[in-house]
């Protein structure tokens, strides 16, 4: 989820009943030399432990022992409760006869690089405390996390891909076009440094530790599904971060043909970005739509949330363009028959003058309309948006930081 920029003054008003809206934001060239994640030196936190143990049964080890040695792994490297110091794995030989590692796996595990695949490029502290990470990773490509405290709990929003290939009319990272996906390593080593710098900023602020995962960075996680399954496998992994799969939400744009793929592999929430209230509207600003309607959404949806789950429905609202309370009829009966929560959030500065923020009156109507027909509503209010970190924003920094095509 992403969302806008503050109007110019005298911008003209988009109404519900207007020919479908803003002009799409011209993406800028794309930054693709590949699609795919670079190759370099196997990193360690590129693999769950199934993965892992398929590699060290191809080593030569047994099924059996492949999967005990995995698990004994993964413990080393990532265990530690949450909130504590996660310190660098001893990495050798030594180190893992120490852990009653038999030989004939030292090679394969030792060929893997145990090292950070990101490092930390700028930090920005809003004056909310959110702060936004800009991380470079080893090919120079730039990345953004940012890192959100609450009172209960710390919520770190992860990115899945360099840019992102969705365009949506409203968010910054749309501009950029795809530049390549990011492997699971670079997923969880955002958590990884995020996890130390909540740690550091915790014990000076005595802040809450981080224990939230939201997959709303830059990237449309369904278009990387297998690099963000694996690396939400390994962050819920009890002996590794432990995170809680109720405490990781993963936010697509509504790529329904991978909604049935994702409840099969993952334990994870499911957010699916919304943002209004009929197929004209929405694919003006989502060019997603055009693939996959609403109807096709919904009945994606239906046939697979598994039993006891709901789905989070995100409703970025725009000043008269989804805004009106007959707009908020018109949700209440999209999502009507699915076990749902809708996530009403007003839009922040982004690439399109012509969306913009509703006013407090417009907000407050739109919300009362909605939980009036029975619809569970939350309303999500803006963090990080004075540093560019708040919805729609991620990539402000890094479009201009971007290594040049080569
Ligand atoms: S899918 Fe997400 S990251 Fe991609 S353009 Fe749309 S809102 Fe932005």
């Amino acid at each position: 989820m992403r969302v806008p920029e503050i109007p110019e003054e005298g911008a003209p008003a988009l109404r519900a009943g207007d020919p479908p809206a803003p002009a799409p934001v011209p993406a800028r060239p794309l930054i693709r030399r590949s699609a795919r994640a670079p190759r370099w030196r196997a990193r360690l936190a590129d693999h769950d432990a199934a993965s892992l143990a398929e590699l060290l049964r191809k080593a030569g080890g047994t099924a059996s022992a492949a999967r005990a040695v995995a698990g004994k792994v993964v413990r080393h490297a990532f265990g530690a409760e949450p909130g504590a110091e996660r310190p660098a794995p001893a990495w050798d030989a030594a180190a893992l006869a120490a852990l009653g590692v038999g030989a004939w796996a030292h090679e394969a595990l030792l060929a893997l690089d145990p090292g950070l695949s990101l490092e930390v490029a700028e930090r920005a502290p809003s004056e909310d405390d959110t702060l936004r990470l800009v991380l470079r990773a080893r090919d120079g490509a730039l990345i953004e996390s940012v890192l959100i405290p609450g009172p209960a709990r710390t919520t770190l929003c992860v990115s899945s891909q360099v840019g992102c290939a969705r365009a949506c009319a409203f968010c910054e990272t749309g501009r950029l076009g795809l530049a390549r996906q990011l492997a699971a390593g670079e997923i969880v080593d955002q958590v990884r440094i995020a996890q130390a710098l909540a740690l550091a900023e915790g014990q000076a602020r005595r802040g809450a530790p981080l224990r939230n995962l939201v997959f709303m960075g830059m990237g449309e996680p369904f278009d990387n599904l297998g690099e963000v399954l694996k690396a939400i496998r390994l962050l819920t992994d009890p002996r590794a971060f432990r995170f809680a799969p109720s405490h990781v939400t993963v936010s697509t744009v509504g790529v329904a043909d991978k909604i049935e793929a994702f409840f099969r592999e993952a334990r994870a929430e499911l957010a699916v970005s919304l943002n209004a209230p009929d197929d004209a509207r929405r694919q003006a600003i989502m060019p997603v739509n055009a693939r996959f309607s609403m109807a096709a959404l919904k009945e994606a949806l239906a046939r697979s949330l598994p039993p006891g789950r709901r789905v989070l429905f995100e409703y970025v609202l725009f000043d008269r363009y989804n805004d009106a309370p007959d707009d908020a009829d018109l949700l209440a009966a999209y999502v009507a028959g699915l076990r749902c929560r809708v996530n009403v959030i007003p839009c922040n500065p982004g690439p399109d003058p012509a969306l913009r923020p509703p006013s407090a009156e417009r907000l407050d109507a739109f919300v009362a309309r909605l939980s009036g027909h029975g619809v569970t509503t939350l309303v999500r209010r803006p963090r990080g948006r004075d540093v560019g970190g708040a919805c729609g924003q991620l990539a402000g920094m890094a479009r201009v930081r971007q290594p040049a095509p080569a």
